[in-house]
């Protein structure tokens, strides 16, 4: 029979092992929650995901689309026969991104555009939209995939200092239409060629394998979600020498469609010396 001692220390112990808990429990949902106050916006979404906005309504979190993007038989090393990590990743603490969301990091690992985009089939919530990746055939078709768009920073890509590297280039899935080499003349040295990398938002899917190839110690060529990647010039600029323009302003004719500022007549040494604020 236990003494009243014995008993003490056994209350004193599960007391302190329950506080203990709680503490834990405390902190893991704090850092959940303060996790959830700093989640970056700058986050890429599997392939087919909706605007972020309502893929953050739609997406049950069930982490089906990370399990099908590891599983995948493509996912196989064919020379040790493992499987290697799975392209998307469910956030968790410490990612910064909304806990329990898939999302993924082309520096570590890219998406390999799988041609049955099985992250896609998998989910069942429509937070991946099956439309988004179907062509005019009814076929699935990865190339439609708009997960980010690449952007070159020219300070730091070697390509634009004049040294030979096509990494990128040749790493891009859709070589020559997503991402092209501008050919320059060098004249500097004046007998050699800059090859210089550009990205084409049309067609560019943000895969990130050209941010995973990248050579520079930091990528200098890395993929940013569309909407922080791109700008926007407005509706009331139209290009004029193009007939289809006209219709992103509907009826509007050309000459009623005003560009002009109170700037625009005035010559910049003008107004910039006489202070005026517009
Ligand atoms: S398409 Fe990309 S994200 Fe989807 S399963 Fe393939 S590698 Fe993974
Ligand atoms: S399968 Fe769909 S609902 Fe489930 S975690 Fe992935 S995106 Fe969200
Ligand atoms: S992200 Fe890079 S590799 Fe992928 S399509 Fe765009 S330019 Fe090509």
């Amino acid at each position: 029979m236990a003494n009243g001692s014995d008993s003490n220390r056994r209350k004193f112990m599960a007391t302190t092992l329950q506080s203990i808990g709680l503490t834990a429990l405390g902190g893991f949902l704090w850092s959940g929650y303060s996790d959830e106050a700093k989640a970056s916006p700058l986050v890429l979404r599997p392939p087919g995901a909706l605007p972020e906005e309502n893929f953050l309504k739609a997406c049950i979190k069930c982490g089906l689309c990370s399990e099908a993007c590891v599983n995948r038989e493509s996912n196989i090393d064919k020379e040790t026969g493992e499987q290697r990590p799975g392209t998307l990743k469910m956030a968790k603490g410490g990612d910064h991104k909304l806990i329990g969301t898939p999302f993924f990091t082309p520096r570590d690992v890219p998406c390999y555009m799988c041609d049955d985009i099985p992250c896609v089939s998998a989910c069942p919530s429509g937070a991946l939209n099956e439309a988004s990746v179907t062509n005019d055939k009814g076929e699935l078709d990865i190339n439609k995939a708009q997960m980010g768009l690449a952007v070159v920073h020219k300070e730091s890509c070697i390509a634009y200092w004049g040294l030979q590297c096509d990494a990128c280039y040749r790493a891009c899935p859709l070589i020559d239409e997503a991402l092209t080499l501008d050919y320059q003349k060098n004249d500097r040295t004046g007998k050699h060629a800059f090859l210089l990398p550009v990205v084409h938002s049309d067609v560019c899917t943000g895969c990130g394998l050209c941010e995973k190839a990248c050579v520079t110690e930091k990528a200098a060529i890395f993929v940013l979600p569309r909407e922080y990647a791109m700008g926007r010039a407005g509706d009331h600029y139209v290009k004029g020498w193009d007939i289809q323009d006209q219709q992103r302003v509907g009826q509007r004719k050309m000459n009623e469609i005003e560009t002009h500022d109170k700037r625009s007549s005035e010559a910049p040494v003008d107004y910039l010396n006489r202070e005026i604020e517009y």
